[in-house]
């Protein structure tokens, strides 16, 4: 059973960008206000070691359990609660430890610290392992006369449900134990990826028609491909996606290996495939995510009229991969600094009322994003919480329109976990993909709606003229309709681990 905290969204190479804007720079001469701040989990690195040494003597203490939760409600309580806590206090261990590292995933410091949080985990996980095999031992019928017994088990009902629900898939506690430590192996793929990709892989370099030569690391792609000058972005994509065909080896090996990590989680604990390996944590039946493929590409004519109109507005007779992110009209190639993109969401969200705006500004005035892109800093954008702090924005922000709708995005995650740390206990606090998108892509349409309407009104202060800019950004861009949801459907495991 997955026990850790979601980390929301992680978009890598989602943004679509506009040339003329700053490249990364060094995370030193990116300015505090635009980083988060890490202080509100530890005042320091000092801290979060003494905290880790603490953690790590808790651990031990927690075999002191095994063979007890069947005894008494109280017992199982005890149990439960002693595991739920160090989950939680690890957490915060982990995010801050992440953090740091996604900053500047160079530093080799930090990357230890990130992974000793991380074995950290599979310690706890290997040493509560007896828990879901002693909870399945006891039954329903005994599990509910526990709670009826004992109140404090209450908020633990719906846990206790899922453990039981787990009961086809749940080995012995010495089986359970050996999966949960090889937890460090199956993790290896993620990390080998993440460590090569933002830290050592050599990105070209690329003269543009300006004279200008950039790196074309993730970030500087994301802002060039979407140049207006076509032999430019054509350049950009040839050179970037090169630099990964260089290395194609080494990465389907990686990839290789994560889809050999999902196979051993399937045949360990009995799933009849990957996919039902991968749903079955948030209940989610096979029947609903081959719906959702089976829709998308029911409607790809949609997507092909749009590619389509796109290419007769650019004035293509063919249209290429590289054409898919640069603006459609002039008036669209806008720069949004962060603070306007605030201001837009702020504006955007207050259908949500007062205090879900007051909450959502507290986060952008108090640091809770850490905004702009720097060399090392992990690609993409992600929302991730700690329980009982507040959430934490990744976002690498450059200016484009299709950003300040990622700010939105992430911006609806953070809500959603701040609210439900609020009135959630920690364990029933977290939640699963299928919910969480809801009130990110509320936000993105309540962004794009309340553009839509300023744009409506300037035309009709205009005489009619539909001349506003920051619709027509939102529109015309198009990586919207290109990156998310048709892109996202394809399988890569095919026959083997029967993802599909
Ligand atoms: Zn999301």
């Amino acid at each position: 059973m997955k026990e850790y905290r979601s980390f929301f969204c992680l978009m890598l190479l989602s943004a679509a960008l506009c040339g003329g804007r700053a490249a990364a720079v060094e995370r030193a001469e990116v300015p505090e206000k635009y980083k988060w701040n890490t202080a509100d989990l530890y005042p320091d690195d000092a801290a979060w070691e003494k905290d880790k040494e603490a953690i790590s003597a808790r651990i031990p203490r927690l075999a002191s359990y095994q063979g007890k939760p069947g005894l008494s409600g109280r017992d199982l309580f005890a149990a439960i609660d002693a595991k739920m806590s160090l989950l939680q206090a690890l957490n915060r261990l982990q995010v801050y430890a992440s953090m740091c590292s996604d900053g500047d995933t160079r530093v080799s410091r930090t990357w230890q610290m990130s992974q000793a949080a991380t074995d950290l985990g599979t310690k706890t996980a290997s040493a509560t392992a007896y828990l879901e095999p002693e909870v399945i031992a006891l039954g329903k019928e005994k599990i509910d006369a526990y709670i009826a017994a004992e109140p404090r088990l209450v908020p633990y009902t719906a846990w206790l449900a899922r453990v039981l629900r787990y009961a086809p898939h749940t080995l012995g506690a010495a089986e359970e134990q050996v999966a949960a430590q090889a937890g460090l192996l199956t993790g290896a793929a993620d990390n080998v990826y993440s460590a090569f990709t933002n830290s050592d892989m050599p990105y070209p370099y690329v003269r543009l028609s300006g004279g200008k030569e950039v790196r074309l690391d993730a970030q500087a792609y994301t802002l060039y491909r979407a140049s207006s000058n076509r032999s430019d972005r054509k350049k950009v994509f040839r050179a970037f996606w090169a630099e990964y065909k260089r290395f194609e080896t080494t990465l389907g090996t990686t990839l290789n290996s994560l889809v050999n990590a999902h196979i051993f989680n399937k045949n360990v604990h009995k799933f009849d495939s990957c996919l039902e390996a991968a749903l079955f944590q948030a209940n989610v039946p096979a029947a609903v995510y081959r719906r959702l493929i089976a829709d998308v590409n029911e409607n790809l004519p949609t997507l092909h009229r749009y590619i389509k109109l796109r290419a007769r507005i650019l004035g293509l007779k063919r249209i290429g991969y590289e054409d898919l992110y640069s603006p459609l009209v002039k008036e669209a190639d806008l720069v949004y600094t962060p603070e306007k993109a605030r201001e837009l969401v702020l504006k955007a969200v207050a259908p949500l009322g007062a205090q879900y705006a007051a909450d959502l500004k507290k986060s952008y005035d108090e640091r809770w994003v850490d905004f702009m892109p720097s060399t090392g800093k992990q690609s993409g954008a992600y929302s991730t919480a700690v329980y009982g702090v507040h959430p934490y924005q990744l976002q690498n922000f450059t200016g484009s329109y299709e950003e300040v709708s990622t700010l939105a995005h992430e911006s609806g995650h953070s809500m959603h976990s701040l609210l439900s740390s609020r009135n959630q206990p920690y364990v029933t606090s977290d939640y699963e993909i299928f919910v969480a998108e809801v009130a990110s892509t509320l936000n993105e349409d309540l962004l794009l709606r309340y553009l839509l309407a300023q744009a409506r009104d300037k035309a009709v202060a205009d005489g009619g003229r539909v001349g506003a800019a920051d619709p027509c950004q939102a529109l015309g861009c198009g990586a919207g309709v290109d990156s998310g949801l048709w892109r996202r459907g394809r399988p890569v495991h095919g026959q083997a681990g029967r993802l599909s």
